[in-house]
């Protein structure tokens, strides 16, 4: 079975030109091989440049805003967790390691949730997850279930063609999104939530884990997004 995906997600490609949602699919695919630990990573790198070259081409001309948007309404850069974005700590990580990856080339951003039901506490309601930029949905997790040992829980990777790069957001409530959607600056993704391994546990406050990851020679490099977050727009 994970032969034939791969021979799904890999083959065609130099074919002939592939629709926008096909492309995602595979690298929903892909990205899932990866995760699970169940690709050999030079197989996986060569099929990410070819995917991920194709989604740059079908996408380069998404029309793009000049300003990001911060990815939490209601919230600012002042809720993103450690002292001037301490938490972010890219070394060792690689994204082709999938969910046994180590370090944290992400920033935390917490609301307001002291009961750990995903309401806002003042607000009584949950709280949107923003795209920061223009993109297009590339791989998704629907789903998640207590006995899940997948530390991303239900989540979204967008590719933003003006950024070149990878944004992913995790441990979400719901995902308002599917594959293959094309996505402006400050499009609802879903709600905050604490899915995922560690995030659903007591002791960890509920946030979004946010990843940027610049695409370089058409592979995954951390990217440390805090000074751009810190002068995003606000949604109220
Ligand atoms: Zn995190």
């Amino acid at each position: 079975m994970r032969f034939l995906f791969i021979w799904w997600i890999s083959l065609p490609i130099y074919l002939f030109s592939q629709s926008i949602e096909l492309l995602c699919k595979k690298f929903d695919s892909l990205n899932t091989l990866i995760r699970d630990q169940k690709i050999d990573t030079a197989i996986a790198k060569n099929i990410f440049r070819n995917l991920i070259t194709s989604i740059k081409e079908q996408t380069k001309h998404l029309p793009y805003a000049s300003e990001w948007i911060f990815p939490i309404q209601g919230y600012s850069p002042k809720y993103i967790g450690g002292r001037n974005g301490e938490g972010y700590i890219p070394q060792d990580y690689d994204y082709f390691t999938g969910n046994n990856h180590k370090a944290h080339p992400a920033h935390d951003i917490f609301i307001y949730d002291l009961n750990q039901d995903c309401l806002d506490d003042v607000k009584k309601q949950y709280v949107n997850v923003l795209s920061i930029t223009e993109g297009v949905v590339v791989a998704c997790a629907k789903e998640w279930d207590t006995t899940s040992t997948l530390r991303g829980g239900i989540y979204v990777w967008i590719y933003s063609p003006s950024e070149e790069a990878l944004f992913y957001y995790a441990h979400l409530n719901t995902i308002q999104v599917d594959i293959g959607t094309v996505v402006h600056s400050g499009k609802v993704l879903g709600t905050v939530g604490r899915t995922g391994l560690n995030a659903y546990k007591k002791r960890s406050p509920t946030h979004l884990h946010l990843s940027m990851l610049s695409v370089k020679d058409n592979l995954p490099v951390p990217q440390n997004p805090y000074a751009k977050l810190c002068r995003a727009k606000c949604v109220p």
